[in-house]
């Protein structure tokens, strides 16, 4: 509308100009030499009009001219990326299917189209290493490496394939060249972790720990990698921190400080230890010091004497009351704890035992023993160190499961608490 009304304005005021140029009259005279040219006014800015959009037409032609080849082969690359981007969407469509020799195919096209750009040049290696031509995959990320913009995502596809035939020192090497190219990445970060893992590095492999990971296991792996002392002492402290039920933990870092002479502080962590969650191994840690059978039950209830009704608890006093003799006291532990319900087969060998130890080798004695045990063989199974990956067992707390590999799923559990694997 406003177009319309601004054409027609334009339009009158041409109109006017004309009827007041034909009013105005007068001639324009052009001179040269002997020559003389007379026009009429109106028709002098007419010729003048029309020669200025001659003009005009011819430059604009020109310039259109010029123009044309570099218009020609922005066509040409228009369609040539059109074509490009088909081969790229073709090729991706065939790695998600699987089919390793169509997505070459499509690669090789998409690169010739459109050159070797980080894109390209990745999706190239990926259907290289989907066809399992992984030396192929190999240079072609080495490409990637050498490109300006490629060079991480050429060392992410190089350390992968180090890690997946397990050639360790290389993946080191890959990993801190693209932690160069492009620090603090998160992928790079977990894969360096792993490796860290993979390669026992646990000192690494803490540092590369997120807070809610294992931290207490790794702590404790790496201390018992720390030749120096004091920054093993710093590890194990840092574990027991990390998990305050972490019973190994605090086992080695009270080992660590009795050595060094600081008993008191080594029972305050056993102690503080065996309340956050007791433990056999802190009761055994806790009494090992102790050689008089009458003092060492004076120390379990020393240990013990804010948790005694805990299965833990009891089971310790009954076997150190046993083993000094006080098999009255040994007794009452052990019928509570079969009472509560709670007990395991530790509880029915260790009351067999105390049969025996009671009523020596008699009719009875051995009736008793008998029953308890059958009672044993029922039981619950007591809990063991177990590998919650693989469901394999381990006679000691260790960092990584030697059955299944896995690092930090070592942890102390009953069957009872494995549903999957009790059923399996
Ligand atoms: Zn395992």
């Amino acid at each position: 509308m406003r177009k319309a009304i601004l054409l027609l304005a334009g339009l009158s005021a041409v109109a006017l100009l004309t009827l007041w140029l034909r009013d105005l009259g007068g001639i324009v005279e052009i001179r040269v030499g002997e020559t003389w040219i007379g026009v009429s006014m109106p028709i002098a800015v007419g010729l003048i009009a029309a020669g200025f959009i001659l003009l005009h037409g011819a430059l604009r032609l020109i310039a259109w001219a010029r123009a044309l080849p570099a218009r020609l082969k922005a066509r040409r690359d228009e369609r040539r990326r059109a074509e490009g981007d088909g081969a790229i969407t073709r090729a991706l469509v065939a790695l998600g299917a699987g089919t390793a020799e169509a997505a070459r195919a499509e690669t090789r096209r998409a690169r010739a189209l459109l050159g070797d750009t980080p894109q390209t040049l990745l999706l190239a290696a990926q259907a290289e290493r989907v066809a399992g031509r992984e030396d192929a995959a190999a240079s072609i990320f080495q490409s990637l490496v050498d490109h300006p913009q490629g060079r991480f995502l050429g060392l992410r596809g190089l350390l992968r394939q180090a890690m997946q035939r397990e050639d360790w020192p290389e993946a080191k090497r890959l990993a801190r060249e693209a932690e160069a190219a492009q620090p603090g990445a998160a992928w790079l970060r977990e894969e360096r972790r792993l490796l860290a893992e993979r390669t026992q590095d646990w000192r690494e492999a803490l540092a590369l720990c997120p807070p809610d990971g294992p931290r207490a296991a790794l702590a404790l792996a790496a201390a018992a990698q720390e030749e120096d002392a004091a920054r093993a002492a710093e590890l194990e402290k840092r574990a027991v921190a990390a998990d305050a039920k972490f019973a190994p933990a605090a086992i080695a870092h009270a080992a660590r400080l009795e050595a060094a002479g600081s008993h008191r502080r080594a029972r305050g962590v056993l102690e503080a230890a065996w309340l956050a969650a007791p433990h056999p191994d802190i009761g055994a840690a806790w009494v090992a010091s102790v050689a008089a059978p009458l003092a060492r039950v004076k120390a379990v209830e020393d240990l013990t004497h804010r948790n005694a009704n805990h299965p833990e608890a009891r089971l310790l006093m009954a076997r150190i009351a046993l083993e000094a003799g006080l098999t009255g006291r040994a007794r009452s532990e052990l019928d509570a704890l079969v009472g509560s319900g709670a007990a395991d087969r530790r509880a029915y060998l260790l009351l067999a035992t105390l049969e025996e130890t009671e009523q020596g080798d008699t009719a009875e004695g051995r009736a008793a023993q008998t029953r308890w045990l059958r009672e044993a063989a029922a039981a619950t199974d007591a809990p063991r160190w177990r590998c919650d990956a693989c469901g394999a067992e381990h006679g000691a707390w260790k960092p990584d499961c030697a059955a299944c590999g896995a690092t930090a799923r070592i942890n102390w559990s009953s069957p009872a608490s494995l549903p999957a694997l009790t059923q399996a």
